[in-house]
């Protein structure tokens, strides 16, 4: 039986260990000789899942429901260190691991004697505990029987980043190394099933062509560069033969041959309207769960619930005989009368409820528009070319258009006390399933058209995507550019909050915002940039403030450092060098554009693209002394 010290003793080793190619080998020891002592058990998958720094596999929707703050308490209560100490202890390190391991020290030396199987059960526990308190009771128990280097691990480990640089990526090669199996099927495995632990399991049973797709745990979703203009973007695409699907988007922005007139070469991609609404993914119609559907965010996480009327509409793809499918889109406010998107800010206000209400249903409206096809049928489209995917895409659209309908509102009375009875359309009901627009386009003139027709639509720009490229999940690949003419908008965390004046007395509305650093991925390295408070309604500011109230880090009176985890998107009107922030930069009348909970933190912008976008400004101002950014 595997011991949780080794885990926790090759993370600490990890963490210090600056070569990847070490990392890997270290990696592929460790977990080859866990799988050997116990050959056919789970302890070697577990070993791999928990190094990755995740509870539970992916595909599997258990979640341990352990914020920093019961975290924290379990740990005051073990350690019996004071808040005051957790905190000064939280401050010197800027991870709850490595201040519990500080605290715990003190507390004084277990004997190592957990095992993963131990922590495997306790998790098991804490997914289904009903209360708060139950909840602290089980991490009690755990860090009770932890020596302090296990806490570290433990602690890292439920808050869902171990900060070791260690990327999944890097424990999967690190599995085929182990295994002696070739990465690529590896990789295949655990995309197919979401599971790593499944995946080192079939590795050393020689079972990985075994693996099939399963449905209801998202893909990764492909994302796109921004350009900043049509020529831009046409010249991107202009050899675009050139473009592998891998191609880096560091090594280089211009594609165009020297003596080639853009005039003259044709672009080979698809132009779609880029709409201001939340990316989803839609998984339904398998035969072996009629009626199930699950809705993805761009987080991965499941927000089905905050869509009863998609759901409806969804389950009836079951009946269309089309088989399994996975959609790849937009969810959207739509104006029913108009038959165009509503503004974002008005589907924001959806976003994120857990119940909704008829009120919400008729006040919000939305529909899925839909712009790409993953899977159908038992078949992963992946690897087929997007004018491929895009053909079947209109062929099962056209097939389940008039399916997948339901009610603007539902009998509330119908509903079932453990969810909702999926209920008949009264007449027609709302069509909820819509094909998102797509042509090629030929040159930057027809992308300059399309753009200013996009606009008029009122959606945010146009997408562009090269025909034959494949979808890469997780990928800012070259292969699909954004076109938005606005200057820049940046994506950033709130890091801290201060306390407004007037009638804002007493609500935490100015907040101080960071971007990634250049060592965010081995300490999770966040460097402030700016400071703002224009932007939010009332309400909107409310909820921050509250939520700020409850995930407060270090209380300095007037101001607040909170948790990294609220993103927001940033307007401005310049950026300048200034020593007042650590990141060495100031945004300049920054403004928040919208609250972005549908961004996780880990994709905001880096201090290296407020350097692009620094650099890219014609008059580079500096900020002169005492002037206020804000
Ligand atoms: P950004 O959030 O600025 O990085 O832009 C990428 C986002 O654009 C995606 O995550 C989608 O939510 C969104 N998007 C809007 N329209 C489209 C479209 N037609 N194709 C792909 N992505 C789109």
């Amino acid at each position: 039986m595997a011991l949780f010290r080794e885990l926790a003793e090759l993370a600490e080793a990890l963490a210090k260990e600056p070569g990847r190619l070490k990392k890997r080998a270290a990696i592929a020891e460790a977990v080859r000789r866990v799988h050997e002592a116990a050959p056919g058990t789970e302890d070697a998958g577990r070993f791999a899942l928990y190094l990755a720094g995740s509870p539970f596999a992916e595909a599997d929707p258990r979640k341990l429901n352990a914020g920093g703050a019961l975290l924290s308490k379990a740990l005051l209560s073990v350690s019996g260190a004071t808040s005051v100490e957790l905190t000064a202890a939280y401050k010197r390190h800027g991870d709850l691991g490595a201040a519990g391991y500080e605290l715990m020290d003190k507390a004084g030396e277990q004997p190592a004697s957990l095992t993963l199987d131990d922590v495997y059960e306790a998790f098991a526990e804490m997914a289904v505990a009903k209360t708060t308190a139950a909840r602290e009771a089980l991490v009690i128990g755990l860090l009770q029987s932890a020596t302090p280097l296990e806490a570290k691990y433990l602690l890292k480990l439920m808050s869902g980043d171990m900060r070791i640089g260690v990327k999944q990526s890097l424990v999967e090669e690190a599995i085929a190394v182990a295994a002696e199996v070739p990465v690529t099927e590896v990789r295949h495995a655990v995309m197919l099933e979401a599971d790593l632990a499944l995946a080192v399991h079939r590795a050393f049973a020689g079972a990985l062509k075994d693996a099939r797709m399963r449905l209801f745990h998202p893909l990764g979703f492909m994302l796109a560069n921004p350009v900043d203009s049509p020529e831009e973007a046409a010249e991107r695409f202009v050899g675009k033969s050139d473009i592998k699907a891998t191609a880096d988007p560091s090594t280089s922005l211009r594609f165009a041959q020297d003596d080639t007139s853009l005039d003259t070469v044709r672009i080979d991609a698809f132009l779609e309207d880029k709409y201001d609404g939340m990316r989803a993914q839609v998984h339904c119609g398998d035969s072996r769960h009629p009626g199930r559907v699950a809705i993805y965010s761009r987080n991965r996480e499941d927000v089905t619930e905050s869509y009863p009327d998609l759901e409806e509409a969804f389950s009836k793809v079951s009946e269309a005989g089309t088989g399994s499918l996975i959609f790849d889109g937009e969810i959207l406010g739509w104006d029913l009368n108009e038959g165009r998107a509503l503004p974002f800010a008005v589907l924001g206000q959806r976003i994120g409820r857990k119940r909704v209400s008829n009120a919400w249903r008729e006040q919000v409206p939305v529909i899925f528009m839909t712009f790409d096809l993953l899977y159908a049928d038992g078949e992963l489209l992946l690897d087929l070319p997007l004018k491929e995917r895009r053909n079947r895409l209109e062929a099962v659209v056209e097939k389940l258009v008039e399916h997948v309908r339901s009610p603007l509102t539902v009998d509330e009375r119908k509903r079932e006390p453990q969810g909702l009875m999926f209920p008949e359309p009264d007449g027609e009901g709302v069509e909820r399933l819509l094909l998102s627009p797509s042509r090629l386009v030929e040159s930057a003139e027809d992308i300059d058209r399309a753009y200013a027709e996009a606009r008029a639509r009122a959606n945010e720009g146009v997408m562009l995507k090269a025909a034959d490229s494949t979808y890469q999940p997780g990928r800012r690949g070259l292969a699909w550019l954004k076109l938005k003419r606005e200057l820049a908008t940046l994506d950033v965390v709130v890091t801290g909050a201060e306390f407004g004046h007037g009638k804002r007395a007493g609500i935490l509305s100015d907040y101080t915002f960071a971007v990634r650093g250049p060592h965010y991925e081995k300490t999770g390295e966040l460097l402030n940039v700016g400071k703002a408070y224009s932007g939010l309604t009332d309400t909107e500011i409310a909820e921050m403030s509250a939520w700020m109230m409850d995930h407060t880090l270090e209380d300095h009176g007037f101001f607040r450092t909170v948790e990294p985890l609220r993103v927001l998107e940033v307007a401005f009107n310049n950026i300048m060098r200034s020593d007042r922030h650590v990141s060495g930069f100031a945004l300049r009348f920054p403004r928040i554009v919208r609250i972005r909970d549908d961004k996780p933190v880990n994709e905001i912008d880096t201090v290296v693209r407020v350097e692009e976008v620094y650099q890219s400004q014609v008059d580079k101002p500096r900020l002169s002394n005492g002037e206020r950014d804000a």
